[in-house]
């Protein structure tokens, strides 16, 4: 897998190139290669057994100049305050990619949720909301779920928010269940943006979509639905994996029972009828699209010259190294970038933040109908980018879309000093 790379760093780069090839002032770049605001955390919980455990926990703001901050919390044992940096940075960009009105937020709990009972992981989310709760609000900094935290994660964290505000705030958080203010099409709405984005891409190659074979690394809330999503689109499911094992099957999976074997068994390994198959197969394997839904540094530099897919429809965050990103642009691989390709979880996020606010809700289907206009917008937006550019890539593109739009921003509000702006800082002009 190669040595493990920062992500922070990773991050700062990619800002780095798309800031230089729009050719905006360097003031730009020193705004938004860190966050505006990092909360760290010390995070007493009591255990099942009566004793009481110290987590730590981040809250990081990268960037207000659109909106109020938005981003997930993730719990895992992983977690660093780079990593969260990082994520808030994606955060940033992915929502002015699909042009919503958010800043970009991250949050992360050092934790195995695994090993924590039901009780704890309440207490644990309750304690660590709290803990942060100063530099949240509706109007300030809107969580949401991401990596090992779900809706009922994000109702104890709006239920503790509410209690110590003395009124209930649905806003204040994204993803939560139905009943308590969560919108319909939320718990799909990665994968869909995704398979939206995957779609319009297989178009734009002259890729049928319909036959077309996919491999799915990871197989949680976005990879499980992106197999179900695509599966009925008309592709076949060849391969997955999750991080116990994977499933190989040349004539096609199907995702319903995939996914009803992996509830019972807690694995997709063993699955009736398939082969196993390693993460590095899976990754490297012949096929047309290749969906990374799992973690960061996933696709690196030695892994990138033997990928096979013609399109890379990036679920997760972060999982192409800069590297690795190079060698498939020259092997000629469409990347769809995460701050495009996973835009739809915080789109539907922000649709759930807008019913809140209005107290009237919307039926799933008016979710899902508005969710396909802003990815497909979004998609056209950053081709068309990519196209009028010599020698970038999907992601640079899509940093120049979500960075014109950023420094645009900026500077109207004054963050870029007094002088006018001149014409090749104005935020691009879509042919
Ligand atoms: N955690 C998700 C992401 O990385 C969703 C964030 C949100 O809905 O605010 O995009």
């Amino acid at each position: 897998m190669g040595k493990q790379l920062n992500s922070y760093q990773i991050a700062q780069q990619q800002v780095e190139e798309a800031v230089n090839k729009l050719g905006l002032s360097k003031s730009v770049f020193d705004i938004l290669k860190q966050p505006v605001r990092e909360l760290t955390v010390a995070v007493p919980v009591e255990m099942d057994d009566g004793t009481v455990k110290v987590f730590t926990g981040h809250r990081v703001q990268h960037n207000y100049a659109l909106g109020p901050l938005k981003g997930g919390i993730r719990f895992h044992p992983d977690v660093t305050l780079d990593e969260v940096r990082a994520l808030s940075i994606w955060m940033t960009f992915k929502c002015a990619v699909v042009g919503i009105p958010y800043g970009g937020a991250k949050g992360g709990v050092v934790c195995n949720p695994k090993e924590l009972s039901r009780r704890e992981l309440q207490r644990l989310s309750r304690e660590y909301i709290r803990a942060i709760s100063p530099i949240l609000g509706a109007e300030k900094d809107v969580p949401a779920p991401d990596v090992y935290t779900n809706a009922q994660v994000m109702a104890w964290m709006m239920d503790e928010y509410s209690r110590f505000k003395g009124y209930n705030e649905f806003g204040v958080i994204t993803g939560k269940p139905i009943i308590v203010g969560g919108s319909l099409g939320r718990n799909e709405a990665t994968a869909r943006g995704c398979t939206f984005v995957v779609r319009e891409a297989a178009n734009a190659i002259g890729l049928d979509i319909k036959g077309a074979t996919v491999a799915i690394q990871g197989y949680g809330n976005a990879g499980s639905i992106v197999a179900t999503l695509l599966h009925r689109m008309g592709c076949k499911i060849v391969a997955v994996v999750d991080s116990t094992g994977g499933a190989y099957n040349p004539q096609g999976l199907i995702p319903e029972k995939l996914e009803a074997y992996k509830k019972e068994t807690g694995t997709v390994k063993g699955y009736p009828g398939s082969k196993g198959i390693e993460n590095e197969e899976l990754l490297t394997m012949t096929c047309d699209i290749l969906i990374p839904a799992a973690l960061e540094n996933q696709i690196t530099e030695e892994i990138a010259p033997r990928v096979k897919a013609k399109i890379i429809g990036e679920a997760a965050n972060g999982p192409t190294t800069p590297k690795a990103d190079r060698i498939l642009t020259e092997k000629g691989v469409l990347v769809m970038p995460d701050i495009l390709a996973n835009a739809g979880g915080v789109t539907v996020s922000y649709f759930e933040w807008v019913q809140n606010n209005m107290g009237y809700y919307w039926s799933e289907e008016e979710v899902n109908t508005k969710l396909e206009i802003k990815m497909v917008n979004a998609f056209n937006e950053v081709y068309n980018m990519f196209k009028r550019h010599k020698n970038i890539d999907m992601r640079t593109a899509a940093y120049m879309v979500s960075i014109s739009h950023v420094s645009e921003a900026m500077h109207v509000r004054g963050w870029l000093g007094d002088a006018p702006l001149e014409e090749k800082q104005r935020r691009i002009k879509m042919a």
